[in-house]
């Protein structure tokens, strides 16, 4: 399996899932040309796509749909609550994601995972081709209890470490924003990030990608210190790396995570 991030971010979210054949994108909420050169250059040219999926309808999550799916004529699956929010117009081509419920695309099975955000339906993912494993959880204000599971079994855990609460409480934003930041239905903060890794986290964990950093209240270096010192001294177990907002994509290939020396220090499954 071969994970690339082509963006991660309030400016823009896409994920993209290769295994055996099985192209599976996660959010389009970049640019399309930038997307559709991401997508080519990973070998994915334009009709290569077996569906797109939508986490949510927030704009960094969708803002390219209209125009990839041009491009693009695979099924595009979200929930009832995402498509409604969308106003999709024709439906003919989407098909209804539902939480909890496993779905088959090629050789991935899917899992959406109910997350509490401002959002009609928000959903992560968990996917596994078989042998490989991948959480995916941006866009959550509180750590929801089935997405620990998705944690402990996942090989690539990608989860959200928004803020450093003191930049945010120093920073910029009005108050409302702060707060809504900070809820329960906003985005994890750094320390709930580590906080949630260090109670989820199992041995089967290589990688951690921290995803969705905010660019005004937080710094990818501290993301990454956060997340370490929760992880524990020395941190002996995954390796964890703040994912960029944009620019060059962030790729993560299963074989080679998985040949690396391991470290010992996490506790089995
Ligand atoms: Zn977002
Ligand atoms: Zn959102």
């Amino acid at each position: 399996m071969r994970v690339t991030s082509f963006g991660s971010g309030s400016s823009g979210n896409a994920l993209l899932i290769q295994s055996g054949g099985t192209n599976v994108l996660i959010d389009a909420g970049l640019a399309v040309r930038r997307l559709r050169a991401g997508l080519a250059a990973a070998g994915v040219p334009d009709g290569g796509l077996d569906a797109l999926l939508l986490s949510h309808e927030h704009h960094d999550h969708v803002s390219a749909v209209p125009s990839l799916i041009r491009y693009h004529h695979g099924p595009i699956f979200a929930t009832r609550g995402t498509m409604r929010a969308l106003e999709v117009a024709r439906p003919d081509r989407w098909e209804t994601l539902a939480a909890e419920r496993p779905c088959r695309i090629g050789t991935l099975e899917i899992t959406p995972i109910a997350v509490p955000h401002d959002a009609a339906e928000p959903v992560g993912f968990f996917i596994d081709d078989g042998s490989i494993r991948v959480a995916i959880f941006t866009d959550l204000g509180s750590p929801a209890a089935l997405l620990r599971d998705a944690v402990a079994r996942a090989h690539l855990v990608v989860l959200e470490a928004n803020y450093d609460l003191e930049l945010l409480e120093r920073g910029p934003y009005p108050a409302y924003l702060k707060r809504r930041i900070r809820s329960g239905h906003g985005h994890l903060s750094n320390d709930e990030c580590g906080e949630l890794l260090t109670q989820s986290l199992t041995s089967v964990t290589v990688d951690i990608w921290l995803a969705h950093l905010s660019e005004n209240n937080n710094r990818p270096a501290l993301a990454e210190q956060t997340v370490t010192r929760w992880l524990g001294a020395g941190s002996n177990g995954p390796r964890v790396r703040p994912l960029p907002r944009h620019g060059r994509p962030a790729v993560w290939d299963a074989a080679a995570a998985l040949q690396r020396p391991r470290q010992l220090g996490l506790p089995l499954p």
